[in-house]
């Protein structure tokens, strides 16, 4: 097993939408495992798999109960309504107390191909909302009030490229 490195705010991979996994193959049996060690490595109490530049619809979690998986998930029902301080891998060391319903029920399937029904409250709910947003292609700053969002963008301008940004950056330049 390995880890990847986590994609981050900026980078186009988070921005776009996942495709269904048609096949269960050792290779997604792999990229579960690996994701399930970024996660606990990292440490997060979700990843997805866009988060690791991965376009397929899937993503861990384990909120302290050991580590899931779920593949094509889509939440089909929702109620209720609850305000939780949600930070996000991708969007390392911020934090904002953001209001999403409560109570989720997504629908997926395992690792076996089986269908699966997954209910949530609370935080569970929220890694679970959280999750299928990222494979839509949403990040955690889309669902700010308009006063947050300000706020999030002028941090997120104001935060220096990261090294690998820079290094490319240099690169690019002594190419000339
Ligand atoms: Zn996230």
């Amino acid at each position: 097993m390995s880890t990847f490195p986590i994609r981050t705010y900026g980078d186009p991979v988070l921005r776009q939408v996942t495709t269904n996994v048609e096949n269960i193959d050792d290779s997604i049996i792999h990229l579960v495992e690996d994701m399930i060690e970024t996660m606990h490595e990292a440490p997060g109490v979700g990843l997805a798999a866009s988060q690791v530049g991965v376009q397929k619809r899937l993503f861990v979690y384990d909120i302290g109960d050991g580590p899931s998986v779920v593949l094509n998930g889509k939440i089909t029902e929702s109620s209720g309504e609850w305000t939780y301080e949600e930070g996000c891998l991708s969007v390392p060391g911020l934090y904002w107390p953001i209001v999403r319903p409560n109570h989720v029920l997504l629908e997926g399937i395992d690792l076996d191909g089986n269908e699966i029904q997954i209910e949530g409250s609370e935080l569970l709910g929220r890694v679970l909302q959280h999750e299928t947003d990222h494979l839509d292609g949403i990040l955690l700053i889309e669902r700010l009030d308009p006063d947050q969002y300000k706020e999030a963008m002028k941090i997120l301008r104001s935060q220096t490229l990261n090294p690998d940004q820079e290094l490319a950056k240099r690169r690019l330049l002594g190419k000339g």
